[in-house]
């Protein structure tokens, strides 16, 4: 075994790790990027200089530690749940991490992990599954209607017969698009107590996109129910890092436990308040991006492909006997969309007016192909 030819399985890895890929799209250099659900507009200027003051002024003190509990952060993403869902939440019920990623690492390492289940109704969000597996939690994948809806008598089923320690609820899913009822959310979180008594996760990640108003209100009354929010996607900031979630705030002191001392940095902490200082001007791009969504069902509609019903900023369309070799083909035209690996579809992110015109031309040209 010579140094360069040691790969991963000649280490002492955990078994179920064995054989296994890391998460990633394939970022490929093409002019129209339309594979990861980003927001397309950089941070407007003024902001872009209100996070280098704050920055700067966090670092004059890097010396310390920052504020462990994310004390002024948590009050301000609290004060955005509260006034965009019209439901009063406090600091102590809204807890920030690295990412929503980090947030659902955390819930898993809270109230899962080796020995308990997690389930997920999938297509769904890969990583709900692979951040079970990461903390060793047991995956079970739950069904889905043929239009990408949540069946609830057969999920509420799969909840009973395999009694998961946390249930996922992603509303709107990815990558189909498919918003959530919440009677659907009720009546799972009834069979989930009912079962164990179990978490459920609802990862609005993608809320402020939707047509329909926030789950967050659910929260009332349902210690076990907690929703994880993002700033990846509508406070188009995917490269801070930043989630949270809100819940009873018993959910919030239990995270506690498990979370890194120190977790998120003084500089995190800083730009993620300068961010939500510009909240209003960033949700005037979500309503930009929303009618771009509406353009793109509209569009695709019209050209005679099938599209899933969308709450989020990017549309699921097909169907494709083959849906890769469609893929590569709007990819010879410059343009990078997803293949999710869901049979006979393909998902496209909204991006700018121009880059959908872009979008839009390849898959027109590929129809005229079809039918000539
Ligand atoms: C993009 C996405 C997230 C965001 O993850 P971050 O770690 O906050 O960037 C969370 N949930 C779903 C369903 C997503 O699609």
């Amino acid at each position: 075994m010579t140094p360069d030819t040691i790969g991963i399985d000649d280490l002492p890895i955990r078994d179920e790790l064995r054989g296994k890929s890391p998460y990633g799209a394939p970022q490929l250099d093409v002019p129209v990027r339309l594979n990861t659900n980003e927001n397309p507009y950089p941070l407007p200027e003024p902001l872009v200089e209100r996070i280098a003051e704050r920055v700067r002024e966090a670092a004059r003190t890097l010396n310390r530690y920052p504020d462990r509990d994310a004390v002024e952060l948590r009050s301000e993403l609290a004060a955005y749940l509260t006034r965009t869902t019209g439901y009063e939440v406090g600091r102590a019920n809204v807890w920030a991490a690295n990412g929503s990623n980090e947030v659902i690492q955390q819930l898993l390492q809270t109230f899962a992990g080796p020995g308990r289940l997690a389930i997920g109704f999938e297509p769904s969000y890969s990583m709900h599954g692979l951040i079970s597996r990461g903390t060793g939690t047991g995956w079970i994948s739950g069904p889905r209607n043929d239009d990408f809806t949540i069946d609830v008598a057969s999920a509420a089923h799969a909840i009973e017969r395999h009694c998961p320690d946390v249930v996922f609820i992603t509303s709107p899913n990815n990558p189909t698009g498919t918003a959530v009822e919440a009677e659907t959310v009720v009546t799972l979180y009834e069979a989930a107590q009912a079962a164990r008594p179990s978490l459920v996760v609802v990862d609005e990640a993608y809320v402020e996109f939707s047509h329909r108003p926030s789950l967050l209100p659910l929260i009332e009354g349902r210690p076990n129910l907690v929703v994880s929010r993002t700033m990846s996607k509508a406070f188009g900031a995917a490269g801070l890092r930043l989630g949270y979630l809100a819940a009873h705030r018993a959910v919030v002191d239990a995270v506690q436990l498990v979370r890194l001392p120190y977790h998120l940095s003084a500089i995190t902490q800083a730009t993620a308040l300068a961010a939500l200082e510009h909240t209003d001007t960033l949700l005037g791009y979500v309503e930009q991006l929303k009618a771009e969504r509406d353009r793109l069902v509209a569009e695709l509609r019209a050209t005679g492909y099938e599209v899933t019903e969308s709450d989020a900023n990017f549309v699921q369309f097909g169907r494709f006997e083959d849906a890769h070799a469609v893929w590569q083909r709007i990819l010879d035209r410059g343009v990078l969309v997803r293949d999710n690996g869901v049979p006979g579809w393909l998902r496209v992110t909204a991006g700018t007016p121009e880059e959908n015109d872009a979008f839009l031309d390849a898959v027109r040209a590929l129809k005229k192909e079809q039918s000539s």
